[in-house]
């Protein structure tokens, strides 16, 4: 199969969604790669790198999409993709149709075959190629959380781990799923005296059993979080209801609890945030303080570590790009039940019941 590597033009995007090592396994197969110039540069992997592997570097997206019988990306393609995406070819990269119409019915008048990265589900209901990003995102929130806690940064001027002598700063981690359990793990490693708080009773037990002796598990009501956040230097939010709004679970009310310098990292703020008081910011202009209170709710966290983000996002995807190369979409999809749900849009046709619900369209 012709396999395609279109260069991400989405604002701040620099993750690519093939290494070299992916190309290598691909083209060793018999395949044929075609990556556009620079594609990979701002995640590590200069052209040549792709080159020494038998992949063929191409000079515009233009020609990529051209050429290529399956596109591998890693955002959805954006307005000024939209014309380039021909009838019958495969597009695998991340799409979340449900929640942009214009992108949903481009992809529909493309006559593509649309695979979503984040529908591709297990058996047992977990989405294996959202997972390394929330690990990603996880583990950065207590970075940017320490980082936000210093005083010149607006925060309060404490450290994390604090020093012999001096106790640590207390983190309250909201949410112990994929997101909360890698945030729990990086404070705890820090030295941080840790809470965990989720409403899954089988999750905190798991919780418990798994961390270190500075990470304690609190049951998640209204209640537990106003006792906890008098004394709470940095809270991360990290709950996720499937299909739903984030709840706020901490209101502009609940931020008079708190010391001024304190800080909010909400890393649920792409399911529309779990404070309030939350709303999008950017790696430019990460942060802005609501009274007294730091706020840091950066959508796409783990674009601020592109070569992290690469090498744990392509780690999951690769196995799936194979299948799809040596078998086309059809068989693969057929054969393997975990890549089947990623369909979405087959030639025109709606085929995920909940993007279709979503703009009232046939399924
Ligand atoms: P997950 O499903 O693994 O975990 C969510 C947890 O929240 C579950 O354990 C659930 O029991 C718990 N929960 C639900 N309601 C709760 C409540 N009221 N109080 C406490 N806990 C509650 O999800 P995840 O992969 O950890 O993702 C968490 C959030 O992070 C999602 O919104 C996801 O989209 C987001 N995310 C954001 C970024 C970013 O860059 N900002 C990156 C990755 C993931």
């Amino acid at each position: 199969m012709i396999i395609g590597i279109p260069k991400e033009i989405k604002n701040n995007e620099n993750r690519v969604a093939l290494t070299p090592a992916g190309a290598k396994e691909l083209v060793k197969r018999g395949h044929t790669v075609y990556v556009q110039h620079t594609a990979g540069e701002n995640s590590g992997f200069p052209d040549s790198a792709y080159e020494t592997v038998g992949a063929k570097i191409l000079p515009s997206i233009n020609d990529v999409y051209q050429t290529a019988e399956m596109i591998v990306k890693v955002k959805e393609p954006i307005a000024v993709e939209y014309p380039l995406v021909r009838k019958g070819q495969l597009v695998f990269t991340y799409f979340h149709f449900a929640s942009d119409e214009k992108l949903t019915l481009a992809m529909m008048d493309s006559g593509s075959v649309c695979l979503a990265y984040e529908t591709v589900e297990n058996p047992d209901g977990t989405l294996p190629l959202l997972i390394p990003m929330s690990e990603v995102a996880g583990r950065m929130s207590i970075q940017e959380g320490a980082r936000f806690l210093e005083k010149p940064q607006g925060g309060k001027g404490i450290l994390l781990g604090g020093v012999p002598g001096v106790k640590p700063a207390r983190v309250l981690v909201l949410g112990g799923g994929i997101v909360g359990y890698n945030a729990a793990l990086m404070a705890a490693g820090m030295g941080a005296d840790v809470t965990i708080a989720d409403i899954s009773l089988p999750r905190l037990r798991h919780l418990e059993e798994v961390m270190p002796a500075n990470v304690r598990t609190l049951y998640s009501s209204t209640h537990n979080i106003e006792t906890e956040l008098p004394a709470t230097d940095l809270v991360i939010g990290a709950v996720l209801i499937p299909g739903a709004k984030a709840p706020h679970l901490i209101t502009k009310e609940m931020l008079g609890l708190m010391k001024p310098g304190s800080v909010l990292v909400d890393v649920a703020i792409d399911q529309g945030g779990c404070f309030e008081t939350s709303h999008p910011t950017t790696h430019a202009d990460p942060v802005y303080t609501v009274d007294g209170i730091v706020h840091y709710c950066v959508a796409n966290i783990p674009g601020a570590v592109p070569q992290t983000s690469t090498l744990a996002l392509t780690n999951a995807t690769l196995p799936y790009v194979l299948e799809l190369a040596d078998k086309g979409w059809k068989e693969a999809c057929k054969e393997d039940k975990t890549l089947y749900p990623g369909l979405n849009i087959i030639e025109g046709q709606i085929v995920y019941p909940a993007v279709a619900e979503a703009f009232g369209l046939p399924c």
